[in-house]
């Protein structure tokens, strides 16, 4: 049989994408593995200037804060501008916090929640009008396996994403019709600028860091990459027939229950 000279199309050719939050972590790891994947990719982030500069010529950066309604509108409408069409919207920017309830005051609460929860309301109102326009739009949001454990600590943090993981069910059922697929991942606890900010705040890092692995089931953190490849698949065309889900990548944070040491 003759050899074709036309290598054969990459999974997500002619589609372009929007990252929140993808100057860094897991929005970084996403954006590079979706532009690798064939897609046209606009990184929305605070600091887009953050973005590494071997990215810059692959990605997009476009300055959003998505706590500020008109800031995200105007970050969206020059991603659609520039990349001619919206498929796939990534809402990943968030923030963390520790504490139990008492711990952080009202302020405190409107602010986590305004990043985490509402901010994936304000992109996703914005990109809405794009994405029904697309023959394959997904949105992906970035949830946590604080939404389904209760983690010590975390209650803020569990909240927001808590109501990250409802939204997700809820924009599905609202979208489906329209063909557009949403759903969400849950990773565990991984290994990204975040969590160095974490230790680097912790009495004793190397401590904390093996108490954080040994969480796991599998004994490690997961990594930035790792879930990027659960969300470009989500995101895909492969996923065609899949919304309304939270994909874990947890290490088996959430399902397993080891007996400890090797038993
Ligand atoms: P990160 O801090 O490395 O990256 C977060 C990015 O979001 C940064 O580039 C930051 O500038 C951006 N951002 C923050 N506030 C923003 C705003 N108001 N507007 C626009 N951009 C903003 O964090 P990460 O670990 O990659 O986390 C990304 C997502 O993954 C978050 O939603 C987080 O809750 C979730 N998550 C992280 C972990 C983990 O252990 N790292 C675990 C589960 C879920």
């Amino acid at each position: 049989m003759p050899h074709s000279t036309t290598p054969p199309p990459l999974e997500l050719d002619g589609l372009a994408a929007v990252v929140t939050g993808g100057a860094s972590g897991i929005g970084l790891a996403t954006a590079r593995l979706l532009a690798r994947r064939g897609a046209r990719v606009a990184v929305l982030d605070l600091d887009p200037d953050a973005l590494p500069a071997p990215d810059q010529g692959a990605l997009l950066p476009v300055r959003c804060d998505v706590t500020d309604d008109t800031s995200v509108r105007t970050a969206v409408a020059e991603a659609v501008g520039r990349l001619g069409a919206l498929d796939i919207l990534v809402n990943n920017a968030g923030i963390g916090a520790q504490g139990t309830v008492t711990d952080n005051d009202d302020a405190e609460w409107h602010r986590v929640l305004d990043v985490n929860v509402v901010g994936i309301v304000r992109t996703t109102r914005a990109a809405l009008p794009r994405l029904r326009e697309s023959r394959h739009s997904a949105v992906v949001n970035t949830c946590s396996v604080a939404a389904t454990a209760g983690l010590p600590q975390r209650v803020l943090y569990s909240a927001s994403k808590g109501a990250v993981l409802s939204l997700t069910l809820a924009m599905a059922a609202d979208h489906v019709r329209e063909g557009i697929r949403v759903n969400c991942v849950n990773p565990g606890t991984a290994d990204t600028p975040w969590i160095d900010r974490l230790l680097s705040r912790a009495d004793d890092p190397a401590a904390e860091r093996t108490a954080l692995n040994a969480r796991q089931p599998t004994g490690r953190l997961v990594s930035a990459e790792e879930v990027a490849a659960a969300i470009a698949y989500l995101a895909s065309p492969a996923a065609a027939s899949v919304t309304g889900t939270a994909l874990a990548v947890d290490g088996g944070m959430q399902g397993l229950r080891l007996r400890p040491g090797n038993g």
